[in-house]
């Protein structure tokens, strides 16, 4: 018995040491890792500086692209411009710009001269016209300084592109618009000859300009995935306090960008910004954040529970293993203990020691006993391995059941007044025909007699109730025995369970007695009830259905 005991705590303990090593610690381990690791990235604000990397890189990208559709504009200007000494000079200027409407003006400054061009269809233009006047003065005087236009000839040909530009505003009868100039040397000049060609952007193209680079930008964008982006183009204010928009994408809504980037390079005096739409990149890693915290906080709640679970399952299975092994040391003893006795009555009646009459009837009926107690128990048995092999089958037949319990009493009358129990019997004869499996049903009834008999000490005592109650028969053993905790009242049921008092374990017993009776009960669509109170007995209640086998066809149609 410690034995057993102590090899129960032992599994216990192994298993509680099992989930704790596999499963708890790395568990835990992994979620506190988590947390720390979350409080790190809210604390470094790791999602903010990968977002502002990522809207760098956009507008790094953004304004390449925006480059290079401009130079090339340019480019394929330059590469048409005609030689200074050229005689057809202008007309040449003014075919570059009837090929390009993106331009107003183009114009050639050279030591011999200059020719200033602007568009033919924009000259009657009173703000063009002006333009065109002060672009020329200011080019010619600027011009007419010799180191200036030595050291400007000297920087483009050092320059890749041999271009540079720069920005003006530009005033239109619609308003103001951005004025972007782009000076050159010509190709296939030598590089000591001091000429300067050069174009200006029509300010309404690059009105129009600007709003399609963006858009377009942002849906390249957009299509990567994530959140929807947008984008504008705005006049660089020297304090940053104020943000006068040129161009915006349709989602720009109002405030400021998260991330803006100076142009250098041809939109001199801009700047290019980006922002999410909708939203900000704070709120944006305070959702992340909290998402994140409450992924980590139900994770770590599935696996309490899981482990939870686990621990019951397992548990139930070590416990459902130790009743196992009772179960085989309790049978073993109990099929030993008759047929010891069998054999040593039957080997003295054998020998012819026993001479008088009422010794050998005696010696018989014990053998008798102990063989119908062999029986019961091995049908027990037989029963129980058909259920749980799923080959249990019932004959039901209406029967007499006050007429059942009657027979089944007589068989056992003399074994329960022998062992001193005063046996009162309440069979109401009135009790309808019940449609039943006769055999189960006496086998249910010898069981819960026969516990009534293993389970009471002094108080002897057996009420064996048969009575019609609404539309059910209900048959009643009721004992002064020992009684069962009401914890354990519904634990009985179970295979193999036996209750965890000291007479129990002294007392002869399977386990599988009442699992029959439950199984029996459930087949006839019946039901068996306990009512006990430790220390003063126990009241076992067996509910048959009187239309019972049309409602078990039912549940098993
Ligand atoms: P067994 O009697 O072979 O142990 P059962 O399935 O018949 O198995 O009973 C299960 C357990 O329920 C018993 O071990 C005992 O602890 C408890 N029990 C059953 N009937 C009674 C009763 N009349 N009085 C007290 N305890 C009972």
């Amino acid at each position: 018995m410690k034995k057993r005991k102590l090899m129960g705590g032992f599994n216990r303990f192994r298993l509680i040491l099992t989930l704790g090593l596999a499963v708890l610690l790395p568990a835990a381990a992994l979620i506190v890792l988590n947390f720390y690791q979350l409080r790190s990235f809210e604390r470094d604000k790791v999602l903010e500086k990968t977002i502002d990397r990522d809207f760098q890189e956009v507008l790094a990208f953004s304004e390449k692209t925006m480059n290079k559709k401009i130079y090339a504009k340019v480019d394929e200007a330059r590469e048409m411009f005609p030689a200074p000494e050229d005689p057809e000079r202008e007309e040449k200027l003014n075919k570059i710009l009837a090929e390009n409407p993106v331009f107003t003006h183009a114009f050639l400054f050279d030591e011999q001269g200059d020719v200033f061009q602007t568009q033919p269809s924009q000259e009657s233009d009173k703000y063009v016209r002006e333009e065109h006047d002060r672009l020329e003065d200011s080019y010619r005087a600027w011009f007419s300084s010799k180191q200036e236009t030595r050291s400007l000839v000297e920087m483009l040909q050092k320059n890749a592109q041999h271009i540079y530009f720069g920005a003006d505003q530009a005033k239109r009868a619609d308003g103001p618009g951005y004025l972007l100039t782009a000076v050159f040397v010509l190709p296939n000049l030598p590089g000591d000859r001091m000429v300067i060609g050069g174009v200006a952007f029509d300010p309404c193209y690059m009105k129009t300009f600007f709003p399609a680079m963006l858009n377009e930008l942002v849906k390249d964008k957009s299509e990567q995935g994530g959140n929807s982006v947008a984008m504008i183009i705005y006049h660089l204010d020297p304090d940053m306090r104020e943000v006068k928009p040129m161009a915006a994408t349709s989602g720009w809504g109002e405030g400021k960008p998260e991330v803006s980037r100076k142009f250098e390079d041809v939109f001199k005096g801009l700047s290019l910004g980006i922002k999410f739409q909708g939203t900000s990149v704070q709120q944006l890693g305070e959702s992340w954040m909290h998402r994140n915290f409450i992924i980590l906080g139900i994770l770590s709640a599935l696996i309490v529970i899981g482990l939870i679970l686990t621990k019951h399952v397992v548990s139930k299975e070590v416990a459902l293993a130790k009743l196992k092994s009772d179960f085989v040391s309790n049978v073993s003893h109990e099929l030993r203990t008759p047929l010891a006795l069998i054999r040593l009555y039957a080997e003295t009646l054998e020998l012819g020691r026993i001479t008088t009459k009422e010794k050998k009837h005696d010696y018989y009926k014990i053998i008798r006993k102990e063989s119908e107690r062999l029986t019961s128990l091995i049908n027990n048995i037989l029963d129980f391995s058909r259920i749980e092999a799923g080959h249990k089958e019932y004959e039901f037949r209406d029967t007499d059941i006050a007429d059942l319990v009657r027979n089944t009493l007589d068989s056992y009358r003399y074994q329960i007044e022998q062992q001193g129990f005063t046996l009162k019997e309440e069979i109401d004869e009135s009790v309808p025909t019940v449609c039943v499996d006769r055999e189960a049903i006496a086998r249910a009834l010898l069981n819960l007699m026969n516990n009534a008999l293993k389970y009471s000490t002094e108080d002897k005592f057996l009420r064996v109730k048969l009575y019609r109650e609404n539309g059910s028969v209900k048959l009643e053993v009721e004992d002064h025995g020992i009684g069962i905790t009401s914890r354990e009242q519904t634990k009985i049921f179970e295979k193999f369970y036996r209750t965890g008092d000291p007479l129990v374990h002294n007392t002869k017993g399977s386990g599988l007695g009442l699992s029959l009776v439950r199984h029996i009960s459930d087949a006839h669509g019946g039901s068996i009830d306990v009512d006990s109170i430790p220390g003063k007995g126990s009241r076992f209640t067996l509910t048959l259905p009187l239309n019972g086998k049309t409602r078990f066809a039912a549940a098993h149609a």
